[in-house]
């Protein structure tokens, strides 16, 4: 386990051990695959800067009216993984960041564990704007907000979408199924049929820490999907 030991333990998970990433690139991959790969990473990076730009100046909802500021996403423009969470809490709100805090450290463990870091995904919420005192999110401010994550999942193109909590799982699935119901088994987004996995939000896991193993078995899941 060796020096991964401290991301597993936070994880619960002393018996799992770290799993390099391992990207095959297919066989006779030429300069040109290669440019052009690189083109539509910028192409959607800039489409990405546009959309966060557009998010800073909306007013679709009334969050816009308590918000610090937008918490938009971060990460690799063409990641192969996207985590998408539920909303900005305070520190996040402050930082224009999604998951700092503990709760971002635990996000940053989960993705250790299967051999990524915070720079191989991308990492979104579904609402852009923070709840006031932290409370659930309104089915209008999903409704509103929703749009704009659909965009980020349509420029980047990841290979799974991992859903964290319950609000995430149900604004992309459409669905008012529970946790429990839509864990355990690969789903497809409805917009572009991608596969897409739920797990727990980490601050549920820093509450319930006896729910680390299911949300481990999760993220095996959903990498037996992308491998
Ligand atoms: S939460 Fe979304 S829809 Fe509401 S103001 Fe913020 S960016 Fe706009």
């Amino acid at each position: 386990m060796g020096r991964h030991a401290p991301y597993l333990r936070e994880m619960g998970l002393v018996q799992w051990r770290h799993v390099s990433p391992v990207r095959v690139e297919p066989a006779g991959s030429s300069g040109v695959e290669v440019t052009a790969k690189a083109a539509c990473s910028q192409e959607a990076a800039n489409a990405l800067s546009a959309l966060a730009d557009d998010a800073a100046a909306c007013e679709r909802c009334d969050l816009c009216r308590t918000r610090n500021q937008t918490v938009f996403g971060v990460g690799s423009p063409r990641a192969r993984w996207l985590f998408v969470g539920e909303a900005p809490g305070a520190e996040e709100d402050k930082q224009g960041m999604p998951f700092v805090g503990r709760a971002g450290a635990l996000l940053s463990a989960m993705l250790f564990s299967i051999g990524l870091s915070r720079e191989d995904v991308y990492i979104a919420n579904v609402l852009k704007c923070r709840p006031p005192n932290n409370r659930d999110p309104l089915g209008r401010e999903v409704r509103e907000c929703s749009p704009f994550l659909h965009q980020q999942i349509s420029w980047v193109q990841p290979e799974i979408i991992v859903a964290m909590g319950r609000f995430a799982a149900q604004a992309l699935l459409e669905t008012d199924q529970s946790l429990g119901q839509l864990r355990g088994h690969s789903h497809k987004y409805k917009i572009n049929e991608l596969p897409l996995v739920v797990t727990y939000h980490p601050a549920y896991l820093l509450r319930s820490p006896s729910a680390k193993g299911k949300s481990w078995e999760d993220l095996t899941l959903a990498q037996s999907i992308v491998d």
